[in-house]
């Protein structure tokens, strides 16, 4: 890296350059899962477009790897990297809803908490995820998991338009008419294609919800998988609920008796009318005997950030994950017998249903070819304190290796830590071709490589 060529970086840049003698270096190198702990040379927090263009030509012209950092959100830790140079998007912030047309045009540095305050106050949502702090730009090129799954589809499924930077530092829009095959690509393929600065996707009518969850004791936790394994399935679309294996916890909106126990429960996201759902949801919630049911209509931002303050940034964190078609007696007992032993308060395996919207979009019509999967499995372990980070890796991958064999075989990429191409290509199965080639059109050198990476074709 010439000092000239960093000079005229700086000159030419409106946001912050950060490097590591800066005092702000630490916070700013700082990701949400705090077992990440990378020293990149450079962080440039960009604050428009042009920003983005002259650090992508910087970064290759220097040779420097590069990566990109949306929310900061990634389990693996891909928005940063040791040495090289980060595209920090954070800065770039901006959510404009066109209520005419049922849009929502959203900037590449946006979390999810920032498009639900915008939408919200029209009546709409786009699907998101399950928790208001990660960032759009990520979860969105991955694919998109969250409560409005069932109903309206993966997050990609409402993406009508890209605006990106491309590794030679063109700016382009991708979408169904402008570049189809990078519009194609985005759709699932993650950060390999260059750097999104904006997003445009579909809104629906979403206000209030119908949510909340049920918590069952244990000793009941197979017969409640296996009856939320029928019921789930069979509810109407307007009806989402993931399973969780959890620890309760110690917290006023719990009562005390259930403080720090281990149990199993769903958390409820239901769309349209109150009584409607309560309806649905009724055969489920009164199934067995459950320990606490706290289900109401909520504001859907209310319900996407419930979770926040339990999970905030610089948690040590440790996942896997699997998609999975059905789930069989001997796969509910081992879940039992792992989830019975969460190791620490903030662990968790989630089942997210993805059967309704998402399985109508054909298996090579995006990059996320798991369009039959019944559910994305995760297993979650984390805990705040460092000296745990063994006890929660160890008990994460033996649950994983467990129930890995009654899985499809790959995983999403966004529950996904580094564990490499094998499992990147079994996640992207016959797509992975088409994904390579589509690389090696717009990023031949593999530029963008801090990522669930895709190799350019030969
Ligand atoms: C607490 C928590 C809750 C989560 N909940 C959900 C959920 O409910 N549903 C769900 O689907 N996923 C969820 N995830 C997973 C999440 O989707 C991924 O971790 C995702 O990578 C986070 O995106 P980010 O922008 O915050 O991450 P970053 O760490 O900033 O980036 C992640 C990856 O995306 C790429 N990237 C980021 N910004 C851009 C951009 N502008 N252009 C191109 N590439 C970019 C980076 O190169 C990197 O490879 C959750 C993660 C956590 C930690």
């Amino acid at each position: 890296m010439q000092a000239a060529s960093l000079d005229q970086f700086r000159a030419q840049f409106r946001g912050q350059i950060i490097q590591p003698n800066d005092a702000d270096y630490d916070s700013a190198r700082k990701v949400y899962n705090a077992m990440i702990d990378k020293r990149p040379r450079l962080i440039a927090k960009c604050a428009d477009v042009a920003d983005v263009i002259y650090a992508v030509n910087f970064g290759r012209e220097n040779g420097l790897l590069t990566a990109i950092r949306g929310g900061g959100h990634n389990g693996a830790g891909l928005g940063i990297c040791d040495e090289g140079l980060v595209i920090d998007l954070s800065r770039m912030k901006g959510v404009r809803v066109d209520p005419t047309a049922r849009t929502v045009q959203v900037a590449g540095g946006c979390v999810w908490g920032d498009v639900d305050h915008a939408t919200h106050a029209f009546g709409k949502a786009t699907p998101c995820g399950f928790i208001s702090t990660t960032g759009v730009a990520g979860l969105t090129l991955g694919g998109g998991i969250g409560y409005l799954t069932r109903k309206y589809g993966l997050t990609i499924d409402n993406l009508l338009e890209v605006e990106m930077v491309l590794a030679d530092g063109r700016f382009v829009a991708a979408g169904p008419k402008k570049n189809p095959d990078l519009f194609w690509a985005v759709r699932g393929g993650g950060g390999n294609f260059g750097v999104v600065t904006s997003f445009l996707f579909r809104l629906h009518p979403v206000k209030m919800v119908y949510a909340g969850p049920t918590f069952w004791p244990l000793d009941q936790a197979a017969d409640v998988m296996r009856a939320y394994r029928e019921f789930i399935v069979n509810a109407p679309e307007d009806v989402n609920g993931f399973f969780a294996f959890l620890v309760v916890p110690p917290v006023p909106m719990f009562p005390e008796h259930l403080h720090n126990k281990t149990m199993c429960g769903i958390v409820w996201c239901c769309t349209g009318r109150e009584a409607k759902a309560a309806k649905a949801l009724k055969p489920m919630r009164t199934f067995g005997k459950p320990a606490f049911d706290h289900v109401g209509m909520m504001p859907f931002p209310i319900l996407q950030s419930l979770f926040d303050g339990l999970y905030p940034p610089g948690l040590q964190w440790y996942w896997r994950a699997d998609f999975v078609k059905e789930l069989s007696d001997e796969a509910i007992a081992l879940h039992v017998k792992h989830g019975a032993a969460l190791p620490t308060m903030h662990s968790t395996t989630h089942l997210y249903p993805i059967d309704g919207a998402p399985a109508r979009i054909g298996k090579t019509e995006t990059p996320f070819t798991h369009r039959d999967a019944k559910w994305a499995q995760v297993i979650v372990g984390v805990d705040p304190d460092p000296a745990n980070k063994d006890k929660i890796t160890k008990w994460c991958k033996e649950y994983f290796d467990a129930l890995h064999p009654y899985s499809t075989g790959g995983a999403y990429v966004n529950f996904m830590m580094e564990e490499g191409q094998e499992r990147i290509q079994a996640t992207y199965g016959e797509n992975y071709g088409r994904l390579a080639e589509i690389k090696k059109k717009y990023d031949p050198s593999n530029f963008f490589r801090v990522n669930q990476n895709i190799r350019p074709a030969a």
